[in-house]
């Protein structure tokens, strides 16, 4: 009709099915028409003001004085889960631009919720992944204020989503109830059930409203309540001999477990467990307790003790003496639990370098622990005593850190032929310097 009354037709009119390839039909035709007009125009670049331009803006969340991230150069198992424990995975990360460590640091990691817990906190305030707000706030608050973010962005970086309940929470949410059955029994769980009922099944404030639904909590509110999100160390197993800008770690991936409401959550080894190779972490080195570092004379002796991933701090100091040394090969026993089996092997069979090993559900002639090697070794061990070795003992084992220490009592006692209480003493006196522990549970 336009073409009657004197228009001129550039190209045909494009026709698209809604029911199939609508917009891809639509941008063959729009490819037509700018390369007609194109040719009409005289080739200029027509498609100058469709370009999308990205600025990045704030990468990065400054909390707990994390403030940059660092680049994911390997995700491995070490091994699987099994009838012992949970996987446990190494990591190497390149640390943020600038940053160093010295042997026996720490890698301090800002880790993100799964998204399962966080999408069922925007079901419960319904709120959808993509609702934006905006927080204001009357006090400093680790909070971004002032501009909009995404709901799913604050509650999966910015809090402590799954920290069991405190007492007080409870009581004011227990006054927050419509239901008054519903309010005294909230009440209950703040008083004698708290240890068995809340801290034992770990029950966070998620668990709660949806165990009592009466109670009217808004999202500031709930905001409100939660702590801020918490980093976790992790001891770094790798030598700043090695590679000063290259740190590794080994970990323990806490599977979820269920608490009989939702699910248990280890937020940041399960966070660990999934990153690739080049996805950013947020990270920094902590500095570790000033006696956490191997010697500075070499020629000092030293006597490491550790229960399962506590060998990450060690693999890093014999990877240090290792690099101080050279390089040998070969053997060793062989143990599904073993964590750094491989290097530590090559390792061992360099001069000097001593790796015994015990796994408490295996035969072992009488020893279970590692307090039972340290005490068969007692003669080793009080050589090295008198030649001013110094202690180590790292590892997340519950009792660990005294079986330990009571161990190395009794060698005292034994070579200084003192009491008990005496030899507890010569501990602690050379706990200043020469005897350092660094146990997690
Ligand atoms: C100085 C220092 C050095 C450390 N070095 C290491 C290291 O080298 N390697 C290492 O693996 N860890 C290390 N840790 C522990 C580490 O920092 C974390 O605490 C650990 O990874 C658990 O964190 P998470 O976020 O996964 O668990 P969180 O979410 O913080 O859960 C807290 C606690 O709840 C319990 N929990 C949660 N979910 C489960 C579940 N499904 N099953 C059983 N228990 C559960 C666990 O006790 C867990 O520690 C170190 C800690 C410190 C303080």
């Amino acid at each position: 009709m336009i073409e009657k009354i004197g228009s001129t037709r550039i190209i045909e009119r494009g026709v698209g099915d809604a029911a199939g390839d609508f917009f891809g039909a639509f941008e063959i035709w729009k490819e037509n028409l700018f390369r007609t007009l194109r040719i009409n125009i005289g080739n200029q670049n027509v498609f100058t003001n469709e370009k999308l331009s990205v600025e990045i803006v704030n990468s990065n969340r400054h909390l707990g004085q994390i403030t940059d991230s660092g680049i994911v150069l390997q995700n491995k198992i070490l091994v699987e889960t099994n009838e012992n424990g949970p996987m446990k995975r190494h990591l190497e990360i390149q640390l943020p631009r600038g940053e160093t460590y010295r042997t026996g640091d720490y890698l301090a990691v800002l880790p993100i919720h799964p998204i399962e817990i966080v999408s069922r906190v925007l079901r419960r305030f319904h709120l959808s992944s993509i609702t934006r707000i905006e927080i204001t706030s009357s006090t400093n608050t680790f909070f971004p204020t002032n501009y909009p973010v995404s709901a799913f962005d604050i509650l999966s970086g910015y809090v402590q989503l799954t920290q069991p309940i405190s007492k007080k929470p409870i009581e004011i949410l227990a006054g927050l109830c419509q239901n008054g059955i519903e309010g005294i029994s909230l009440t209950n769980l703040a008083g004698d059930e708290y240890e068995n009922e809340i801290l034992d099944k770990r029950i966070n404030i998620l668990d709660i409203l949806e165990l009592y639904p009466s109670c009217k909590l808004s999202f500031a509110q709930y905001l409100q309540m939660l702590p801020s999100l918490r980093v976790r160390q992790y001891s770094i197993s790798s030598s700043s001999l090695w590679n000063s800008e290259v740190v590794t770690i080994a970990f323990d991936v806490l599977r979820p477990s269920l608490n009989g409401v939702g699910q248990c959550y280890g937020i940041a080894s399960n966070y660990l467990a999934t990153l690739n190779e080049g996805d950013h972490i947020s990270c920094s080195v902590r500095a570790s307790n000033v006696k956490f570092h191997p010697p500075e004379d070499t020629t000092i002796p030293i006597v490491m003790t550790a229960a399962r991933t506590g060998i990450a701090p060690f693999r890093e100091f014999i990877q240090e003496s290792a690099v101080q040394l050279s390089c040998g090969t070969e053997v060793g026993r062989t143990n599904e639990d073993f964590l750094y089996l491989d290097e530590l092997n090559i390792w061992s069979q360099l001069p000097k370098i001593q790796v015994k090993s015990v796994f408490s559900r295996e035969n072992n002639d009488g020893n279970k622990y590692v307090q039972d090697l340290l005490w068969e070794d007692r003669n080793e061990i009080a050589n090295l005593y008198f030649n001013g070795a110094r202690f180590y003992t790292c590892g997340s084992g519950k009792n660990l850190g005294t079986s330990v220490k009571t161990c190395l009592i009794k060698i005292i006692a034994e070579i200084e032929q003192r009491n008990e209480d005496e030899a507890r003493e010569i501990l602690e006196e050379i706990s200043l310097d020469r005897y350092s522990v660094d146990v997690f549970t």
